[in-house]
């Protein structure tokens, strides 16, 4: 096992799945965008899986164009049944044998990156799913689509906790657009191969998903502040540090994609996270200060030119659905998911934020 990961996440997850994992066996899977965090997590379970657990093993052929897969993604681990091909999701692809599932995770999903590249942004999310969509109705493979809770842009407060019949209230000309937009296009393209051709499709809006495995320069809080902690620098609290999140641990978060994907109702869309504790920025300060064993001091600053300022100021998941179709039911612990991730970091980050 490489040190990406801790094997006794690994196991919480197939503890976690007990009633779904069986119905992996001896499947096909195409997973896009293999090499980012959650399509590295996926293949290193999915291996785990069948090193120790299936007999008739899965199958899993991995796609990345490696953009945004950083150094850790660029290692391509050569694990049996699981094959690697690069390959960009925005041109269509052939493939021979019969897929069951396509899972569709390719995007540019950091702030700081789909601000850095907003055309590839748009077109991943647009032309990417077209395109697996219709090798999906080809194949007759289920499709899951991997949008964003940013779907639901600044949320007016008075819909928080988040349903996934809320709107959503977001800018169509704004930094942030090319990803909330395109995600809510992949949606709707999602919903039409659903309702033209039949297809099975769900949508899964993940919320803050964190935990080992995140590559230091991915730029989105939890890396940045592990980072500037290994390094011994103050943390860049952005704008005013009241803006809220939710934070879903890895091990919850794989757990709630892969009951989506085994077990979705055709069609529908799922909030993945975990709807508490909601937690200001200034907050998670405070509660890294309680886990970590280091002397963590912060600061206030202006939102920097490689973020995008116009974001939520609040985000929080109703996962009733999740929990009433799939039986999902995070459990880590906010405070216990930080120590993981810090203890994981500590190993494996150079601190150069
Ligand atoms: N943030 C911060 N300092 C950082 C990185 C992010 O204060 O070094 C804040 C950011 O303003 C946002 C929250 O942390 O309110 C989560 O940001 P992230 O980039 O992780 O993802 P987002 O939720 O915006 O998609």
């Amino acid at each position: 096992m490489n040190n990406f990961y801790l094997e006794s996440d690994l196991n919480e997850i197939i503890s976690n799945l007990k009633e779904e994992v069986d119905l992996l066996a001896g499947k096909t899977i195409l997973l896009t965008g293999g090499r980012g965090f959650l399509g590295r997590y996926f293949t290193t379970f999915f291996d785990k899986v069948n090193r120790e657990y299936l007999k008739n093993s899965l199958k899993v052929v991995i796609l990345d164009n490696l953009i945004t897969a950083g150094e850790e993604g660029k290692t391509i681990p050569n694990y049996k049944n699981i094959y690697f091909k690069n390959h960009n999701v925005i041109e269509p692809i052939e493939i021979n044998h019969s897929i069951d599932y396509i899972i569709h995770a390719a995007g540019i999903a950091s702030p700081h990156y789909y601000r850095a590249y907003p055309l590839e942004t748009l077109d991943v999310s647009i032309t990417g799913t077209k395109n697996f969509l219709e090798l999906a109705r080809k194949k007759n493979s289920k499709f899951v689509f991997f949008s964003s809770s940013e779907i639901y842009g600044d949320p007016d407060p008075l819909k928080l906790p988040i349903t996934e019949d809320y709107r959503g209230s977001v800018s169509c000309q704004g930094p942030r657009a090319c990803y909330d937009e395109s995600k809510r296009v992949g949606e709707t393209l999602c919903y039409i191969y659903n309702n033209l051709y039949g297809l099975h499709t769900n949508t899964i809006r993940p919320f803050n998903v964190y935990g080992p495995g995140m590559q230091e320069k991915d730029y989105r809080v939890l890396p940045n502040f592990a980072s500037l902690i290994k390094a011994d620098k103050p943390l860049t609290v952005y704008g005013s540090g009241n803006q809220t999140r939710t934070f879903c641990y890895i091990t919850d978060a794989i757990t709630g994609f892969l009951k989506v994907i085994l077990k979705g109702i055709s069609g529908e869309p799922y909030n993945i996270g975990n709807p508490s504790p909601e937690i200001s920025v200034l907050d998670l300060v405070e509660r890294m200060k309680k886990v970590s064993d280091k002397k963590i001091t912060y600061e206030v600053i202006n939102y920097p030119n490689s973020y995008p300022a116009d974001e939520p100021n609040r985000r929080v998941p109703n996962i009733h659905k999740a929990k009433k179709d799939l039986n999902y039911f995070p459990k880590v612990d906010l405070n216990k998911g930080l120590s993981r991730f810090l203890k994981w970091t500590d190993k494996t980050y150079i601190g150069e934020n």
